[in-house]
């Protein structure tokens, strides 16, 4: 009995050893990975310290630092800071009127110039490869009081992407727009206005809020400067978030602008900036 005990022992042995070197190589892939080991060089950075120091060109020089990530923080679904603002809750007569950007010179100049003959600070969204395309015309934005923000990289709905992607995509369109404009964007406004919870989770992470909106132009869709008109002026109320979009395509919305303006001075609105309008109330994550 004893020896058979002592056979089986022995027939063991080779297998744990096997195991054992099976457990060791899968640890030696894991740590030599390209992908763990990029993930791992980009968390070692802090965040605070990326986003506000500015922008410095990568050198080959700097040594790679290489750690284990410290351990994320469990989403918290039920955290109500963590909102899209679509608008403000507020009494007052005023409003955000908002310019997306991703393409084109064309149109951005003429609705700077509108916005200048009123008088009106708006806040811009600007797609990182635009601002870095078109640097003049980010920093006219800048001269003229406009509010900078970030409309991402690559104009891609985040929602169906990595959590490490949406991280870098928020954070090469922030260095695009610093280096641009010199200005530090905490606002964002995703691609398509797509986002879930782990969206407005990153995008905290990188001191930046969601940002989406109330009243939507549709001035993209070219319905017809009456149409963009009327939408705009039938939808407003107080606190609202107003969108509209500046890139090339969007070719009627110089046109509609100058009347857009008008008609929410005669309905007695004030238009500010949207970093302005979330401070005069609490932002909503809802249309209405
Ligand atoms: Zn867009």
């Amino acid at each position: 009995m004893k020896k058979r005990f002592f056979q089986y022992c022995l027939l063991l042995l080779p297998v744990l050893f096997i195991l054992a070197g099976l457990w060791f190589l899968t640890e030696l892939d894991f740590k030599n990975s390209p992908g763990q080991k990029i993930a791992v060089n980009k968390s070692s950075v802090p965040e605070q310290e990326l986003l506000n120091q500015p922008v410095r060109e990568k050198t080959a020089s700097q040594p790679a630092v290489i750690s284990r990530p410290a351990p994320r923080p469990k989403p918290d679904s039920t955290d109500p800071g963590l909102i899209a603002i679509y608008r403000v809750d507020t009494p007052e007569k005023v409003v955000a009127l908002t310019f997306d950007i991703s393409w084109g010179a064309r149109v951005p100049g003429p609705v700077m110039d509108i916005l200048r003959e009123h008088g009106v600070k708006s806040t811009f969204f600007l797609s990182g490869p635009w601002a870095v395309k078109y640097p003049e015309l980010a920093r006219r934005l800048v001269q003229e009081g406009h509010e900078i923000a970030s409309h991402g990289h690559r104009h891609i709905d985040l929602d169906k992407e990595a959590r490490s992607t949406v991280r870098q995509e928020i954070i090469t369109a922030h260095q695009d727009l610093q280096k641009a404009t010199g200005q530090t964007p905490g606002l964002i406004r995703t691609p398509n206005g797509a986002y879930n919870q782990m969206v407005l989770q990153v995008a905290r992470e990188l001191n930046y809020r969601v940002i989406q909106w109330s009243v939507d132009s549709l001035d993209w869709k070219k319905p017809g400067q009456e149409a963009i008109i009327q939408r705009v002026l039938d939808n407003v109320h107080p606190g609202a978030i107003i969108l509209m979009h500046a890139s090339d395509t969007c070719t009627q919305t110089p046109s509609a602008l100058p009347r857009v303006l008008s008609g929410l001075k005669e309905r007695g609105y004030r238009l500010v900036t949207v970093s302005e309008l979330l401070q005069m109330g609490p932002a909503k994550n809802t249309k209405y």
